[in-house]
Formats: structure tokens, sequence, C-alpha cells
């Protein structure tokens, strides 16, 4: 049997795999089995922040792995706390939760704001605003968070306490505060899987006017938008807005799995000994990697990730067959007039890997990916989407 077939025996069956299986790379090449080079444009979604094969991060976490690759939350250990610190001391955040995915560190959110509930107006004060076609993870009770339906079949009851209002909407936020006993409001500032759609700056500013006259927690989910990907090192820093708690993942590994929960001055004192935990949570070899990321995330990569945003939208903007351009920095959505997995399989036969959200071709490509080789992609995908 062939890799194809035994994944299709032995593998649960939850995703609609592409016929492909990708074997090695190096930055944004990637390679199948046959050897047939890809330009990749998607990174494993947005988790290979550098690419593929990445030296300073391969260096950091092989260092790492020669020390010792795990310890235990029972200890101290040096990655960790200097993760926490870094993290910290470039977003203006107080203390930093560590668990192993996006939808954990949700979950570590969710608990903060009812925790923050429960000792400021009493534990009934325990719902969640979150918005109409959002993501935020798989557990259940991030499911119950995430604003689509789709997701809550089959797997009822959801966790209680969540409510949705349709993004960009200021009247149905503020209807649904006073109508529910809150504790948070919980967002992304992109939506990601939802389709690539940035929320407008006023919503955004006026979501955080409310939360502090209601004194309820402002969640911010950056696990897709966080760490460079849409030319801030967090989607927040481009809104101006000073959130409570940040939920980050994805290209903070920059290939190994790690969450990480931001604690602002209003959540940082919400835990105690006992209140939360994970067993691999602040891995040191992931947070040795992490950190040779975030050290490379500065002004000068940020300003090539803007860059590079703006070629992609002035050269798809007004392309033959596409209808919008979306999206912020490194994460872009493209509305085709053809249907966007037909784009999306004419251009992996043609060398470039891009993935799909919602109807729009998703481009999530490295952080660092060489103007010419991007350049050469897009035209690739451009020429695709106007066939
Ligand atoms: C991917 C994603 C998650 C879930 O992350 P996992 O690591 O798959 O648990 C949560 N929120 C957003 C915004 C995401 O994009």
């Amino acid at each position: 049997m062939n890799v194809i077939e035994i994944d299709k025996q032995y593998v649960a069956n939850t995703y609609a795999r592409f016929p492909l299986q990708l074997v090695s790379g190096k930055g944004s090449y990637v390679y199948d089995e046959t050897g047939k080079e890809y330009i990749d444009l998607g990174t494993g979604i947005a988790v290979n922040a550098f690419g593929v094969g990445d030296e300073a991060w391969k260096k950091a976490v092989v260092e790492q792995l020669d020390k010792i690759q795990h310890t235990s939350n029972l200890y101290y250990s040096e990655p960790c706390a200097l993760l926490a610190k870094t993290l910290c001391q470039r977003t203006g955040m107080k203390k930093v939760f560590f668990s192993n995915s996006g939808a954990e560190a949700n979950e570590c959110a969710i608990k903060a704001a009812r925790k923050y509930g429960e000792c400021k107006k009493g534990k009934d004060f325990n719902t969640i605003v979150t918005l109409k076609n959002s993501f935020h993870g798989r557990t259940i009770t991030t499911l119950s968070a995430t604003g689509q339906d789709v997701f809550h079949q089959h797997f009822t009851p959801m966790t209680d306490g969540f409510v949705h209002a349709a993004a960009n909407d200021m009247e149905e936020l503020k209807t649904l505060v006073k109508t529910y006993k809150c504790c948070g409001v919980m967002i992304e500032l992109v939506q990601g899987e939802g389709g690539v759609t940035a929320l407008d700056k006023d919503y955004v500013k006026a979501v955080e006017k409310l939360a502090k006259e209601e004194d309820l927690l402002l969640l911010i989910d950056e696990v897709q938008t966080g760490n460079g990907r849409t030319g801030e090192l967090y989607a927040f820093q481009a809104y101006g807005i000073t959130p409570d708690v940040v939920t980050t993942a994805k290209g903070l590994g920059g290939g190994l799995p790690i969450g990480a929960t931001m604690l602002g001055e209003r959540a940082e004192n919400l835990f105690t000994a006992g209140l939360n935990g994970s067993t691999f949570g602040g891995n040191p070899v992931a947070c040795a990697g992490a950190q040779s990321i975030l050290e490379r995330i500065d002004e000068k990569l940020l300003a090539e990730v803007k860059e590079k945003s703006a070629y992609i939208f002035e050269t798809l903007r007004n392309a033959k067959g596409v209808n919008r351009v979306t999206g912020m920095g490194l994460m872009i959505g493209i509305e085709t007039e053809k249907d966007a997995s037909e784009v999306i399989n004419a251009c992996m036969k043609r060398g470039v890997l891009v993935i799909k959200a919602k109807n729009k071709v998703r481009l999530l490509p490295a952080l660092n990916i060489p103007f010419e080789t991007l350049k050469k992609a897009i035209q690739i995908v451009k020429e695709e989407i106007e066939k």
C-alpha cells in the first residue's frame, strides 16, 4: 500500500485531504514524493512562519533538544520563562499561560473571562459574546464559542454561555451585552476560517470601549493573525487597542505545537496555582523555537510583510475573474468568479499551493518568502483565476 492508501485505511476520516504527499522542503519550496516542486503559499495554515527548514529555528530547536526535551511544569525552565518575557515585553501584556494549540489557548482565555465575571459580579455572569462566522477551535467549548452552526451539529449539547453577534454590528453586540449576564467579548480581528475578513477599525474601538464600560474582559483570538502575519507583531497593535487577553498559536511555534494565552493588567492575577495546567504546555523545545521566531519578527521584517501584502493586493485586485481581495498583511482572501476549489487544484497542478477559506482562495505565505518567489507564484495564481 502507498501512503495515501495506508492513511485512508488507518487515519480517522476527519480531513478532506488533497491527493498530495509532502515529504521535504526548503524555505518557501516544498516537494512531493516524486520530487515535484511547489511554491508554498499555505505554510501549513500559517504555521511555518519562516518556511521549511529555517536554519535559525532549527538551530534553536536542536540546541534545546541536546539539553533536555521536556521537564513538566513541576520545575522551572529557561526557554519557557524567556519566551513569556519576550511576549510580554513586545505586547504590553503581563503574564503568559502556555499550552499546545489554538483551541487550548482559547479555553484558557474563556476560563479567565469566567473567573473575572465571578470575581467582579458573581458566578452567573459567565456569558461570552463572540461573533457570527468566527472560528475559535475544535474542543466542545471553543466550538460553542465558534459562531457557525455547521460546527455545532452532531455534538450537542454545546457548552453553555456563548452568544453570537454579527461582525461590525455594534447594536447587536450592545443588545446581547444588556440581555445576558456577560463576562467577556471574544473576537478575531481578521476572521480567518470565516473567509479572511478584517473587522472595521471603528467597530473594534467601540467594542473595546463597551468592554471597559460594562467591565467585561476583551479577548482577542490571534491564533491565526498573530506573530507577524498581518504586518504587525499582533493584529491588535494595528487596531490600536489594549486587550485584556490575547491568544495565539499557529505561527508562534514555527512548526512545533504551542499555544499562548497572554493576560493583561485586568487578567494577570486571575489564575492561582492549580487553576489551569498542561502537561506539555511550555515545552522547552517548542519555546526555544518560538523565541527564535519572535526575535526575527522585527520592524524590518514587518515592513517587508506590508510591502509583499501591497504587491499581492495591487496585482490581484483588478485582475479579471477577481471579485474582491480581503484580509491584512500576508493573510489574504481572494473571492473569485470561478469556484475557489477549481483555482486551488489548477494552481497545485502548476506547482503552487494555496488553500481555501469559505468560498475564497486563501494565501498565507511565509513571512520571509523572497519577493521573486512570491511574484512567480502570484503570477500563476492570477493566470488560473483569469482562465
Ligand atoms: C486555527 C485557529 C484556532 C484553532 O487552533 P488549533 O491549533 O487548531 O486548536 C483557533 N482560532 C483561530 C482564529 C484559528 O485560526
